[in-house]
């Protein structure tokens, strides 16, 4: 329950009314965002009558917060979070971050060439997998730990932040050590031994939707990290399941205006494994900064078709640049840059 007492309420009527909802148990977040007059109630607030409150003439209005998450919450913390990676800021209003790089990392001087190449074309991250969830057990499982490490060479030369998908608590201190943001991918959305063991460090995690998983689900996910400590969610919608052939996912892009509605966290586009087919990227990526995503993350690879993961989906450095190019176009639009 959110309470928005009349501005200029004095502190002792503010604290008359929170005593009397802490006498029947319930606990008081105070100074919602920067209003000192507004305050959440949290608990068994069914029992409250929004009226017998509203009708104190110092109190402006109250609304019931039915929502299962807190911290998570808009309502909560009506500002938008920022999430800074080395002076990069993710959700920040006035620009967005596009993060690009391979879907697997397959040798260091792969993927400090490919670094270069993203630089080069405006990425402000390299994205690159080390340790891959594959559907099959016979199918690249990635570099492993040599692979984070050239990730780590990549960063080094080229200074860009590194992102990559942490699978199992067992190497959270590598990813500690080694990464500057640490993926969630869209299978382990709902690990919850795993969501609550980032959210026991101080590194931004990046969010996948789960395959099939609600909004609502998702965001639960996020309350999961932020309820451990870590409030530095970035939240990155990656296409769910539907009955659509056509594409490997349905890209559901009016998630992008109910998260923001919902929560304060930002909340990215991963164009590539949304779509399935590098071909619909730019499409999709367009459409997602025109619908306010704070940023993208795109699959990049030199020789796509030698890929060893996901090479349909990924594109060249040099339509990956065209995509910047014409998303930066697109940003102007709306009063943001890129
Ligand atoms: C990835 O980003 O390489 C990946 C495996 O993504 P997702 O978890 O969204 O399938
Ligand atoms: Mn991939």
């Amino acid at each position: 329950m959110i309470i928005t007492m009349k501005k200029n309420t004095s502190a002792q009527d503010i604290a008359k009314v929170m005593d009397q909802l802490k006498a029947q148990g319930l606990q008081i977040h105070e100074s919602i965002g920067e209003n000192y007059n507004v305050f959440g109630v949290v608990g068994d607030t069914s029992r409250i009558d929004p009226k017998r409150i509203e009708a104190n003439p110092h109190v402006d209005s109250v609304v019931r917060v039915s929502s299962p998450y807190k911290k998570a919450s808009r309502l909560f913390h009506p500002d938008d979070t920022i999430v800074e990676v080395n002076g990069i800021r993710i959700g920040d209003k006035e620009k967005l971050v596009v993060i690009g790089g391979p879907c697997s990392v397959e040798g260091e001087d792969m993927v400090v060439q490919l670094a270069k190449d993203v630089k080069a074309a405006g990425a402000v991250m390299l994205r690159g997998g080390a340790y891959k969830p594959r559907t099959s057990p016979y199918a690249f499982q990635g570099m492993g730990s040599a692979g984070i490490q050239a990730m780590v060479a990549a960063r080094k030369q080229t200074g860009l932040p590194i992102v990559s998908e942490l699978m199992s608590i067992d190497k959270l201190d590598e990813f500690v050590d080694n990464v500057d943001i640490i993926q969630i991918g869209a299978r382990n959305m709902q690990n919850f031994d795993l969501l609550k063991a980032v959210g026991r460090t101080d590194k931004p995690i990046l969010l996948k939707r789960g395959l099939a998983n609600t909004i609502e689900e998702w965001i639960m996910s996020a309350e999961y990290i932020m309820s451990e400590g870590n409030e530095k969610v970035i939240l990155c919608e990656r296409g769910i399941r539907t009955f659509e052939p056509a594409t490997r996912n349905t890209l559901d892009l009016s998630v992008i205006p109910i998260i923001k509605k919902k929560t304060h966290l930002p909340i990215i586009i991963d164009p590539s494994h949304a779509t399935g087919d590098w071909e619909l990227v730019e499409a999709a990526s367009l459409a997602a900064i025109a619908a306010g995503a704070d940023g993208l993350m795109i699959e990049v690879h030199n020789q796509p078709e030698c890929a060893w993961s996901d090479g349909a989906q990924s594109l060249r450095p040099d339509r990956f640049a065209e995509v910047i190019r014409k998303g930066r176009a697109i940003a102007k639009v709306i009063g943001r840059d890129l």
